[in-house]
């Protein structure tokens, strides 16, 4: 068995998440990546100076798909620290297209394929795809340092593909958008609602919580519920739909999985996922 150093823990901080902003950092002390990068440059600088990170350690970008609260930064990050920016050939394409990124990542441009792994440095990464209503939309399931991660994050409904990618995980980030009855009772209009709910847009707490019971296993061990709704969730609702889930699959959050909601336009803690 391999034995990694302290410095080869697997750190995971999300610096934002939800509708406002998406950028997640996971690195292993040699392999150092950005998920996303819909906020400012700036904030996401200061976000991991906090936590004594530079931006500049920064080795390459992933990109789950190409709206605006995912990519609104990525063009200005990856041409002012000239970082490779990871994505599929139709990503790519339609990153191309979009206003924020067109003409600013064609240099940092590096092509990887769904559902087949690319290894850098020994860190395996696979997208895979999931139906959402970008012009193409992927998780991702990472492997490092012995440790498996998959973040879902803008995902309509879960399919087969989803729970394959999900199940293999120790650690876990899943959406889990919206409270289904502050949906249909709140003040968005109807045809917004659909778009959130037709199987293209986003997870309820309830899609979310069921699909996480058929995906716990005992070696999972971290589940971080990621993009809650400002307007049609808190916190408290997503995480207890998703306790009941985990209770019912025999887990008990706090003693042998960790449960948290990532926070909304701010940074979480520093998780380590061994
Ligand atoms: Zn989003
Ligand atoms: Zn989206």
């Amino acid at each position: 068995m391999l034995i990694f150093d302290k410095e080869e823990r697997v750190k995971f901080i999300s610096l934002s998440s939800g509708s406002n902003g998406n950028c997640y950092y996971l690195s292993n002390g040699t392999v150092s990546i950005i998920i996303d990068f819909g906020i400012g440059v700036r904030t996401a600088k200061k976000r991991l100076t906090e936590y004594g990170i530079d931006l500049s350690e920064i080795d390459l970008v992933l990109v789950t798909h190409d709206h605006i609260d995912h990519i609104k930064h990525l063009g200005s990050f990856a041409e002012r620290f000239m970082k490779p920016v990871y994505a599929t050939e139709s990503l790519h394409k339609a990153l191309s297209d979009h206003f924020v990124t067109r003409g600013k990542i064609g240099a940092f441009k590096r092509v990887i394929e769904a559902e087949t792994p690319s290894e850098y440095k020994n860190v395996k990464i696979t997208p895979f795809p999931v139906p959402h209503d970008g012009t193409d939309n992927y998780g991702f399931f990472i492997e490092m340092s012995g440790v498996k991660i998959t973040l879902v994050t803008d995902v309509g409904a879960v399919t087969e593909t989803v729970l394959k990618y999900a199940s293999m995980a120790n650690h876990l980030v899943f959406e889990s958008n919206y409270d289904c009855d502050m949906l249909k009772g709140g003040s968005y209009p109807k045809m917004l609602i659909e778009r959130i709910s037709n199987g293209k847009g986003h997870l309820s707490n309830k899609q979310s919580a069921e699909a996480i019971g058929k995906i716990y296993h005992r070696e999972m061990k971290s589940l971080l519920l990621c993009h809650l709704s400002a307007n049609n969730n808190n916190p408290e609702i997503a995480y207890s739909t998703a306790s009941q889930s985990l209770l019912s699959a025999g887990a008990i959050p706090g003693e042998n999985i960790t449960l948290e909601c990532l926070p909304r336009g701010a940074s979480s803690r520093m998780y380590i996922f061994d």
